[in-house]
């Protein structure tokens, strides 16, 4: 799932917890996809694309069993809540935290193709639905989906721009007809990391600015 939904998750765990700083869910619900983007930096973990890039079913999310599989995220989310529960005796915290980082590898096996392993050095098979086989069926769900945290939220009219219009901005990585950016990225994953980094900083700032 693109940032800007998984930025907007966090308004529901912060519905759910307004006692828990809108911050800290915001690095919660993207904590996994911060890792990815380091460990691609790193080359630690890999991405690879078609010859040529028309859409989100061009790219291929190769190898990511550290920051995306189910015994990294749980093992990840239960670590943050031990942390959170013992270390700092903040019992919401704990919750709202393992609640945020747990959304995150749901919200991506409904998106993403199966690239989703069970847990790192086994070779299982994939997991994910497969929406970004069908980029116009995702890009409708995506921002649906973002419009629905809000409304569940109760946010103003300028966090309902934001939310629309990121998501309309990501409409050329999901319809092929449409030209944008996504056209420079084959074979370049570093920009491919670098566009997701910025749309996780950019995106957890606006809706964190506007909640
Ligand atoms: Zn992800």
């Amino acid at each position: 799932m693109f940032a800007i939904n998984h930025a907007a998750t966090g308004l529901i765990i912060k519905k759910i917890y307004p006692d828990v700083p809108i911050t800290t869910i915001l690095v919660s619900v993207q904590l996994i996809e911060i890792l990815w983007v380091i460990l691609n930096y790193l080359g630690v973990e890999r991405t690879t694309t078609e010859k040529k890039v028309q859409s989100v079913s061009d790219v291929h999310l190769e190898y990511m069993p550290f920051s995306h599989s189910l015994a990294s995220t749980a093992v990840l989310a239960a670590g943050a809540w031990i942390l959170f529960t013992f270390g700092f005796k903040e019992v919401n915290v704990g919750i709202a935290v393992a609640l945020g980082i747990c959304s995150h590898l749901v919200l991506d096996l409904i998106s993403h193709a199966r690239d989703i392993v069970i847990a790192p050095f086994l070779d299982s098979r994939k997991f994910g639905l497969g929406l970004y086989e069908k980029p116009v069926v995702a890009f409708v769900f995506e921002t649906i989906y973002g419009i629905f945290c809000w409304w569940v939220y109760g946010g103003s009219t300028a966090l309902f721009c934001i939310i629309v219009v990121f998501n309309l901005a990501n409409a050329s990585f999901f319809i092929k007809a449409i030209p944008g950016p996504e056209r420079f990225l084959a074979h370049r994953p570093f920009w491919i990391t670098t566009i997701v980094a910025l749309q996780i900083i950019v995106t957890a700032v606006l809706v964190g600015l506007f909640s």
